[in-house]
């Protein structure tokens, strides 16, 4: 048994903010990402691998708002953030603040694996990567004139906004359960567009962007993060689920439409949990998702 569920951001998204070529490669960009980790999970590979490649590619995509496609923070650079975490023993890495990695969730995964540390901040997270010889990139690799543009419009009213209010770009993550029943997650973002500088959000925040047990299951968050790190929203499912004994729809759904509602938090979460149970919740207009399981049930949508 595995199943593996994929986000590209929530927030603002309706019919009329996309239109058909956009909308056809951000599902094109999901499936891909979808099928990359389904595969891997398919080969015997584990969860954690499942999640980290499915996360690569949406980070390679430029219709996400993650590693390439990483939204203009008031500098007008990009700061990116990632964390990876591992359900069979809690074991966690992310970092946050981080200039021209390709990728931002290897380096969380390293974090993880090969730092006595779990969390690294801008130019030491970068060091780490330069001693690791991951892969950089100059700043012209994540410029998009459309991201830019993105920049000067909320820059105009001093707008802080999560990418999609302007346009339709998210931050990605994935969760995943894998056939010997470990569960995963991930998650990376660019972050707000015209941001502070040193602004961190809930992607990078084990608990609150992202969390994974095996007891009990694996979420990946997106939406305004500034809420999500209040509500703890990752962990706070989880222990919806263990010390409650809800099913993770009810939990995802208490915690997604009711207690951020209440906040005042507009986003979404993507859960899976030690049964192979999916949950794809958010009170926004839309969220870019989708899911694959082994039994040949699948999902990609947007509205
Ligand atoms: N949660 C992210 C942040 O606040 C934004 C997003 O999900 O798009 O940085």
């Amino acid at each position: 048994m595995y199943t593996i569920a994929i986000h590209g951001g929530a927030g603002v998204i309706n019919r009329n903010s996309l239109n058909a070529e956009e909308e056809k490669l951000y599902l094109e960009g999901l499936e891909e990402s979808l099928n990359i980790g389904y595969k891997l999970l398919e080969a015997g590979k584990n969860a954690l691998d499942a999640v980290e490649a499915a996360v690569i590619s949406l980070e390679d995509n430029l219709m996400f708002n993650a590693g390439k496609g990483s939204v203009f923070n008031s500098d007008g650079i990009h700061e990116m953030e990632a964390s990876i975490m591992w359900g069979k023993n809690l074991d966690a890495g992310a970092v946050s603040g981080i200039r021209n990695v390709k990728n931002p969730i290897q380096l969380a995964r390293a974090a993880m694996e090969k730092s006595p540390h779990l969390f690294l901040n801008s130019s030491g997270a970068e060091l780490f990567a330069k001693e690791l010889d991951f892969p950089f990139e100059d700043d012209s690799y994540f410029f998009t004139t459309k991201r830019y543009d993105q920049l000067l419009e909320a820059k105009k009213d001093s707008r802080v906004q999560l990418d999609h209010f302007a346009d339709n770009f998210g931050t990605v993550g994935a969760v995943a359960l894998d056939s010997f029943g470990n569960l995963a997650s991930a998650n990376s973002t660019g972050g707000l567009t015209n941001k502070s500088y040193g602004r961190i959000g809930d992607s990078p925040l084990i608990g609150s962007g992202t969390y994974a047990n095996n007891n009990t299951c694996a979420v990946s968050c997106t939406g305004d993060g500034e809420f999500f790190i209040r509500g703890v929203v990752a962990y706070d499912i989880s222990c919806l689920v263990e010390y409650k004994n809800m099913s993770l729809a009810d939990a995802c759904n208490l915690v997604i439409k009711e207690k951020m509602v209440k906040l005042g938090g507009e986003g979404g979460v993507i859960a899976v949990d030690k049964s192979g149970n999916v949950a794809l919740v958010f009170n926004s207009g839309g969220m870019y998702r989708g899911f694959k399981k082994h039994d040949g049930t699948s999902e990609i949508a947007i509205f």
